[in-house]
């Protein structure tokens, strides 16, 4: 059942039938391939978002496809009611890529987050000796961790929060980039399990952490035994030209908690990686899904590894980011509308010149998406450039062009 619509069909098919919990950017697209992806009416742009970073490997690689489709053609899913022939492989293959001793297979990056803060309560409780209810997980100001009743509780964006609690207990919201926040916190508080942090918080607009605060961070997790949490959703699997973004500062997580690319973006697949002092705490019936660790995940997400490591995604991340910043940079020193342009890897944001309130910014996406390239704000005034890790340097220059000739649409 083939059945063309044109893109204002598409749009209007969603507006009427499904809820409206998005705000997408109107661009209805139809094929994907690599850095690019072609609208109904057939229009290529490149992709400066990739799914949220979940697309790093570039759209349908074909080692991801050809994985994907010969498991679905063998065995789909189990449950873990009993073994499958592919988990173990991936498990393998996972735990050894990012050196621990085990892994716990989820879907969504929501779903391993709640997994990691499961996790690190048990830890807490059976492990570190905590009084039972009484462990508290510290977080950061704006952060972004997934959708989940109990993610949502210490979230401190009113959007994402308002009018749907009561809210989960045991979360101390601190200020991100702020050591001595922490510091303080681990001091005064006996009942501190763990800290959950992005190495860079993406959502809130790609904030980049002074050099030295994971470290330190993890330094003093240590001294208080206190589990260092990484989520790194979106900035894992080479986006900011490291395989982690932790590993810019050799920290070696507690928890890791993986997703989003960890597929390539072919199918939900995520994943809290820990080692057996930790992850022993979890047996049989205290924790699961259906759908996790199943066998089309499991093929997807070995092969999705394994292209992030044969085509050097990372170090390719890695060069075209500091092309990309220098580059902008260069168009910054005098431009009135954009400030700003910071990350790590292929993981960056520009600072438009507006207020957060203003439109400025959805129009410049509006404008670069009518120029053949497309990105989304994340907040207000802030755009990510988020492009597969696939590109070239050709590739990279014409869209750097084009960013800047659609930027100066706007100087006043
Ligand atoms: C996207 C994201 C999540 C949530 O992942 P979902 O698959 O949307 O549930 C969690 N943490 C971070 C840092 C993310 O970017």
């Amino acid at each position: 059942m083939s059945q063309k619509i044109t893109s204002q069909q598409a749009i209007d098919l969603e507006e009427k039938h499904g809820a409206h919990n998005y705000h997408p950017l109107p661009v209805v697209l139809t094929k994907g391939e690599g850095v690019y992806v072609w609208d109904v009416e057939g229009k290529r742009y490149y992709d400066f978002l990739s799914a949220y970073s979940a697309v790093n490997q570039g759209h349908c690689h074909p080692k991801i496809v050809k994985a994907m489709t010969q498991q679905a053609e063998t065995l789909t899913l189990t449950s873990r009611a009993f073994y499958n022939d592919k988990l173990g492989l991936y498990e393998e293959k996972i735990t050894t890529l990012f050196g621990f001793d085990k892994v716990l297979p989820m879907n969504s990056g929501a779903e391993a987050v709640e997994t990691a803060l499961k996790l690190c309560r048990k830890w807490a409780y059976e492990k570190k000796g905590i009084t039972e209810n009484q462990a508290q997980i510290i977080v950061c100001e704006n952060n972004f961790h997934g959708r989940t009743t109990t993610i949502i509780s210490f979230s401190n964006d009113a959007e994402a929060r308002k009018n749907y609690g009561p809210y989960t207990d045991g979360f101390i919201q601190i200020e991100y980039d702020n050591i001595d926040a922490l510091r303080a916190i681990l001091e005064s508080n006996k009942n501190i399990a763990g800290f959950l942090v992005e190495p860079i918080q993406g959502e809130a607009g790609v904030y980049v952490p002074s050099t030295g605060y994971l470290a330190e961070a993890k330094l003093l997790c240590e001294q208080h035994n206190v589990l260092f949490i990484a989520d790194e959703v979106q900035t894992g699997i080479a986006r900011t030209g490291k395989m982690l973004a932790v590993d810019h500062e050799n920290v070696k997580p507690d928890i890791l908690v993986l997703g989003k690319a960890l597929s390539g973006g072919a199918y939900p697949v995520s994943a809290v990686l820990a080692n057996d002092a930790i992850m022993e705490v979890i047996k049989p019936g205290q924790h699961g899904s259906t759908f996790g660790g199943n066998p089309i995940a499991a093929a997807v997400a070995i092969a999705a590894l394994e292209v992030v490591e044969d085509e050097k995604l990372a170090e390719n991340a890695e060069r075209l980011g500091q092309l990309f910043r220098s580059k902008l940079n260069e168009y910054i020193e005098n431009s009135s509308i954009c400030n700003l342009v910071r990350g790590k890897g292929l993981l960056n944001a520009i600072l438009i010149n507006d207020s957060e309130e203003s439109e400025t910014a959805w129009n410049i996406c509006l404008a670069l998406r009518d120029n053949g390239l497309l990105a989304k704000p994340t907040h207000g005034n802030i755009i990510r450039f988020a492009p597969p890790l696939v590109m070239n340097e050709e590739q990279l220059l014409d869209c750097v062009r084009i960013i800047i000739e659609t930027l100066k649409q706007f100087e006043k």
